[in-house]
């Protein structure tokens, strides 16, 4: 009998320590899943496909539909070895993804970067199919990257990564396949190599093959200064909805590279706007009278950063406090995830419009905060399209033999972008969404149109 109690209670207390124990895990599951929905997903591609997703869902297109419009055509990855200038070997990884080719050839730059990912990759390529969409040119979109920092590496280094990372993804690339193009960390003379190792495997100039090349084999007038003309072009369209005199409006710089440089100088030069913030990866610098853009350029490229410049009045190490001064504009001009659910309450509420010259430089979170605030954001599709449009100029003076002046470049490039900013504008008020959702409607509706009529979906 006793042994039949003991049984008994060691049974009830096995079933509450049982108990006890699943309790325990169901709670680790909620905290679990609370810290999930508190921390905000980052990962660019995951981005890329809820801005899809989120337009395509407007549009009321079918899940599976919706999967083809997400998901990467093609995607090549390469394992490259490069002889270092000690003799040793180095093998570099590097990626190209065509995201979507309906509606012509692949198109997007080559990245150089330590933090480059496949998925940012893949990111970066189905953006170009949305930005060549909106931008109204006939391509699809593309994109390549290599981990590597290339400060790291000398002259001769870099030119040999640069050819033999072309030779790797030569089989998917060419002038009607897939045509690449400068991003962060490549320039004019790093695509003269690209153009001329392409050029000696297929046995002819292929100068259609990369654009942004230097004039002298085949570039285009007004290429290198392209995206910051573009930020000039929507900037000022749309400081003009808004009904504000760009004269004496202040604007901040994250970011002072080529995007950077350039939408700088345009809008000093050509709407008398007052840059009183910049910064690189080394720091922010500010002065409320403003800076001189010329000189500030001039310093960048001679010290490479802008937080020695000695006309600064306050400096600091930290790169994103450059976001939150009282302007009226800012352009992210670096890289991705720079406006964050973290930091987005520290954006002035002097801010009327963000121009981004960045590719992904806003989180979805932060968007949707910055719009409830009535900030206008132009995306990065429409608001960086002038480097792909121009590269898109390049490509057919190439094929024509025949070379456009610089004033030509700028008023098609104008033309287009104007057009752009107010289809997208007006789509916007009229069906009461934002500026990114409209941006996206109106591509997504272009590639899926190619698609359904090329019998793809
Ligand atoms: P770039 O290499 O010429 O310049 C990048 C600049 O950003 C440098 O000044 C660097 O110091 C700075 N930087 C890097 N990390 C930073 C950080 N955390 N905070 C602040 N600054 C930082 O590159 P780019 O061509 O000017 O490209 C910049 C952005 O513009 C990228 O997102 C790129 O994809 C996009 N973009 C460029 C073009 C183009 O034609 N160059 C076209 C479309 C989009």
């Amino acid at each position: 009998m006793g042994d039949y109690r003991e049984h008994v209670i060691c049974h009830q207390y096995e079933r509450v320590v049982y108990k006890l124990f699943w309790d325990y895990i169901n709670c680790l599951k909620k905290l679990l899943k609370v810290v999930k929905n508190m921390s905000e997903v980052l990962n660019p591609f995951e981005i890329a496909s809820r801005q899809v997703r989120d337009a395509a869902e407007k549009l009321g297109l079918r899940e599976d539909v919706i999967e083809a419009l997400i998901q990467p055509e093609r995607a090549l990855e390469v394992n490259i070895p490069v002889k270092m200038d000690n003799g040793e070997i180095r093998v570099f990884k590097g990626f190209r993804v065509q995201h979507n080719t309906a509606r012509g050839p692949a198109k997007g730059g080559i990245r150089f970067h330590p933090n480059v990912t496949f998925d940012e990759v893949k990111a970066l390529a189905l953006w170009m199919t949305y930005k060549c969409a909106t931008a109204g040119i006939p391509y699809g979109g593309g994109k390549g990257g290599v981990i590597v920092d290339p400060k790291q590496l000398s002259e001769g280094e870099l030119e040999r990564l640069s050819r033999a990372y072309f030779r790797a993804i030569a089989p998917i690339v060419g002038p009607d396949k897939d045509i690449p193009a400068p991003d962060v960390n490549t320039n004019p003379q790093i695509m003269a190599w690209m153009f001329d190792e392409y050029s000696k495997l297929v046995g002819y100039n292929a100068f259609g093959v990369i654009t942004a090349k230097p004039l002298e084999i085949g570039g285009s007038e007004g290429r290198v200064e392209a995206t910051g003309r573009g930020i000039l072009y929507v900037t000022r369209e749309a400081l003009k909805a808004l009904n504000v005199d760009p004269k004496g409006a202040t604007f901040a710089v994250q970011g002072f590279g080529n995007a950077g440089q350039y939408s700088a100088r345009f809008l000093a030069e050509e709407l008398g706007m007052k840059l009183v913030a910049v910064s690189d990866s080394r720091g922010t610098i500010y002065n409320p009278d403003g800076f001189d853009v010329e000189d500030l350029i001039k310093w960048k490229i001679e010290n490479k950063t802008v937080v020695t410049y000695p006309k600064a009045q306050e400096v600091d190490k930290d790169s994103t406090k450059v976001l939150y001064y009282d302007v009226d504009v800012l352009i992210p001009a670096a890289l991705e995830n720079q406006i964050t659910k973290d930091n987005v309450d520290k954006i002035s509420d002097k801010v009327k419009v963000i121009s981004e010259a960045a590719n992904g430089p806003t989180t979805p979170e932060a968007d949707a905060a910055l719009h409830e605030r009535g900030v206008l954001v132009i995306p990065d599709i429409l608001a960086n399209s002038g480097g792909v449009t121009v590269s898109y100029f390049e490509w057919v003076q190439n094929r024509m033999g025949y070379y456009w002046t610089l004033e030509e470049v700028r008023e098609r490039l104008d033309k287009i972008l104007t057009k752009a900013f107010h289809e997208i504008y007006q789509m916007r008020n009229e069906k009461k969404v934002n500026m990114r959702e409209a941006t996206y409607m109106r591509a997504i509706k272009k590639v899926y149109d190619a698609m359904k009529l090329r019998g793809w979906i």
